[in-house]
């Protein structure tokens, strides 16, 4: 649906809480609030107005340590958690995904107070997402089961699914309620305990779903949440006594934690990174539809999307037409204060990235891309960036190469299929791509030649809980989602049984 529509279609939706009150700020361990060890705290900050909202607690070396023991020891055999039965820790996670429905407004409006993000979103995407997954992890927990395997002999061989112990679960700021839920779903079907460390930008929603898991009924140091820096996040790397690290963030750091598992003690690793996604346009495609959802792939959340369509590649027959309308379509945009229903665009997450971005502007214009909409920082408050659409963007310019993550559209010509094919892969991601068609012959052809974890046909930023999502090449390790992440948080154990000899 176009924005206009999706507005008309929620009308009915509660209204925001402007200014939820801030219930947790302290260390979540053992199902019990702590302060730091060193006594330090961090400032969260509202993007909209860069006020600060709260100061938190900051998890360090010390506190980590804590919570790891914690996890340990909710893990051992015998603990409440070990021994629980595998539906009930379904409907464990069945309760909290409810009790997360109970405060849904109270929710989609802390994440939109510290993120900045539409709550028009928040209400409507991330939260209703982030139950349905937890929902849908759940239902996998008593059914995530080994097979009997006939080998030769008088043996009985059967495999078991165990939890792979103590994980550390680092997320990022863009969609901080939903990341948590990608993280915790298929960790505790499986029945591992878990560290988790917010984004040090996004800490305030984590918190208050900790708080939920202790009133579901989780045992204590099932789920710990430890806000914190990125050095919080490298203890949970390098720790020997954690078993796996899940990240979602960006790729420099993604490298250095799969370098931390070597150099410490092989702990199982998922990725989950940047990218780069190429979204092909053929001639053939409804030009309307196109141009909306090619602007909605990139403009969704601000840009920051890890699979953001952020090389729109377009037909060169309908290219100039498609510059025209994509520039009149985000001039459309309405850019602002993410709790007034009617603006699709709030601020950037920080100004760090705000300025990151500005800066990438600058060398898209330095370089020779056409800059036909925005490209500023609207006067006022808040760390907001103007939609900006750049045309006759080349392969090797810098916007085409790196990712921007922000309101920053990359319109580039091509003229046969095998070209863009080929030049869609070259580039070191490989997370999503999307192709737009009426024909079905060149939208399968598309398909098998892309290299990403997701391809789109007709549609974008599709993401459900049911489907597996994850990189190829440097986007990442492993899938998230669907029955493939439960792998992921599973080890698997071979018995191989001696039996009395057949017809003995
Ligand atoms: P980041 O990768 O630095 O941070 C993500 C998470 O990792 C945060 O929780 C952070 O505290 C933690 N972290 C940072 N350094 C760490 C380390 N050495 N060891 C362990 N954990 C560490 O991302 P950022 O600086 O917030 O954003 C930078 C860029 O990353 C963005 O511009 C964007 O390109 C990309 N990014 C990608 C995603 C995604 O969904 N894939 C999300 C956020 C940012």
């Amino acid at each position: 649906k176009n924005f206009a529509a999706a507005l008309a279609h929620y009308a009915d939706m509660p209204k925001p809480d402007t200014s939820p009150k801030v219930c947790f700020s302290e260390i979540f361990i053992n199902n019990e609030w702590h302060k730091s060890k060193s006594g330090k705290t961090f400032k969260t900050v509202n993007p909209t107005t860069e006020e600060t909202i709260a100061e938190v607690q900051e998890g360090d070396k010390e506190d980590i340590e804590v919570a790891v023991k914690a996890a340990r020891s909710a893990f051992k055999l015998g603990a409440p958690w070990r021994r629980m039965d595998a539906s009930d820790r379904g409907r464990l996670m069945y309760r909290l995904a409810d009790l997360i429905e109970r405060d849904h407004v109270y929710l989609a409006s802390l994440e939109t107070l510290d993120n900045g993000k539409p709550y028009f979103m928040s209400y409507n995407v991330d939260l209703p997402m982030s139950i349905k997954c937890l929902r849908y992890f759940a239902g996998w927990a008593d059914k995530n089961h080994g097979k009997t395997i006939p080998i030769d002999g008088d043996f009985f061989t059967y495999t078991r699914h165990e939890p792979v112990g103590v994980c550390g679960q680092i997320i990022p700021w863009n969609f901080p309620i939903l990341m948590m839920a990608w993280k915790l779903g298929p960790a505790l079907a499986t029945g591992n305990t878990i560290i988790l460390k917010p984004a040090e930008q996004t800490p305030l929603t984590a918190l208050y779903i900790a708080q939920l898991v202790k009133e579901a009924g989780f045992p204590p140091g099932v789920v710990n949440v430890v806000p914190g820096f990125g050095k919080a996040g490298a203890v949970l790397a390098n720790h020997m006594d954690v078993d796996k690290v899940a990240f979602t963030g960006s790729t420099e750091v993604g490298n250095i934690i799969q370098q931390a598992s070597g150099n410490t003690n092989l702990k199982r690793v998922t990725l989950e990174l940047g990218g780069k996604s190429p979204n092909i346009i053929l001639c053939d495609a409804d030009l309307d539809y196109a141009v909306e959802t090619a602007h909605f792939a990139l403009f969704f959340n601000m840009g920051q999307c890890c699979c953001a369509g952020s090389r729109t590649f377009v037909e060169d027959s309908i290219y100039d037409e498609f510059v025209e309308r994509s520039a009149a379509r985000a001039k459309k945009r309405t850019v602002g204060n993410p709790f007034d229903l009617k603006n699709e665009q709030g601020p950037q997450i920080s100004k760090v990235q705000m300025e990151k971005i500005l800066c990438m502007i600058k060398q898209g214009k330095e370089e020779g891309a056409k800059l036909v909409v925005g490209g500023s920082r609207p006067k006022g408050d808040g760390y907001f960036v103007e939609p900006t659409v750049f045309a006759d963007v080349q392969d090797d310019m810098t916007i085409a190469r790196e990712e921007i993550f922000g309101p920053v559209q990359q319109l580039i010509r091509f003229k046969k299929l095998d070209e863009v094919i080929e030049r869609a892969n070259n580039s070191q991601y490989g997370l999503a791509a999307a192709v737009f068609t009426k024909d079905l012959d060149k939208a399968n052809y598309v398909v098998g030649g892309l290299r990403a974890g997701t391809v789109w046909v007709n549609t974008y930023n599709i993401l459900p809980t049911q489907a597996p999502f994850g990189g190829y090449k440097m986007s990442g390790l492993g899938r998230e989602n669907g029955e493939y992440a439960l792998s992921n948080y599973t080890e698997v154990k071979s018995v191989i049984v001696k039996v009395p000899q057949k017809n003995s």
